[in-house]
């Protein structure tokens, strides 16, 4: 015998619906808690039925439609409220794991769309700090024009200059690539890329603030 046709031997639909707040009449009729009942629509006893709305079923149809709980759930909370003498130790670890095993696919799937958010997000930063680097080394090469040798020669351009190419590379990838090389960028190259980025920002910064400063 499984937990609902136990549930069943033990509990009819109107014990659990009178123990659970439904007034029900000497003759059996209720105002149905299912729809909006004016007068008595609703036949109870082992089964329930309502004439107007035209629900219907056994009491753990009734307990779940009025709980809003799984057909399981209701035959557990009936046990539970009712003291019933029913054995369930192995249904409710079954259901227990059951949760888990629910719970930890929808904690891996919330995971998994962070990692893509976060890829997404990382690849539109990265065309941006990019993009600018492109220009701050275009305004640096412009700002060198006509200027003495040592800062032409300075470590800062020659860094910049090493960049470039590879920023270049790294543009094609993001802005032109297959999802796969973009991923492959945001795993093994994505400090790489921002630090790159940052030191031609800054050399950029110190060329054109300390020739700024000297002329
Ligand atoms: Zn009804």
């Amino acid at each position: 015998m499984n937990i609902f046709s136990e549930v069943k031997e033990h509990l009819t639909a109107r014990q659990a619906a009178e123990y659970y707040g439904l007034k029900v009449r000497r003759n059996g009729t209720a105002c149905c808690p299912f729809h909006d009942d004016k007068h008595p629509s609703m036949k109870i006893d082992k089964n329930y039925h309502c004439f107007a709305c035209g629900v219907g079923g056994d009491v753990i149809d009734y307990v779940s439609r009025m709980f809003g709980l799984s057909q399981y759930d209701a035959a557990f909370k009936l046990i539970g409220d009712f003291s019933l003498p029913i054995e369930v130790k192995g249904k409710t670890e079954l259901n227990a794991q059951e949760k888990e095993r629910i719970r930890r696919k929808k904690a891996e799937q919330e995971r998994i769309t962070r990692i893509k958010e976060r890829f997404e997000k990382w690849c539109n930063e990265a065309v941006d700090i990019l993009r600018d680097s492109l220009s701050e080394i275009k305004s640096v090469s412009d700002f060198l024009i006509g200027k003495p040798p040592d800062i032409i020669f300075s470590e800062d351009y020659a860094q910049i200059l090493h960049a470039e190419p590879l920023i270049n590379y790294w543009l094609d990838i993001l802005c032109m690539g297959e999802v796969s090389e973009r991923q492959e960028l945001f795993l093994k190259d994505r400090k790489k890329v921002e630090e790159i980025a940052g030191k031609v920002c800054a050399g950029g910064k110190r060329i054109m603030g300390c020739s700024r400063g000297s002329a």
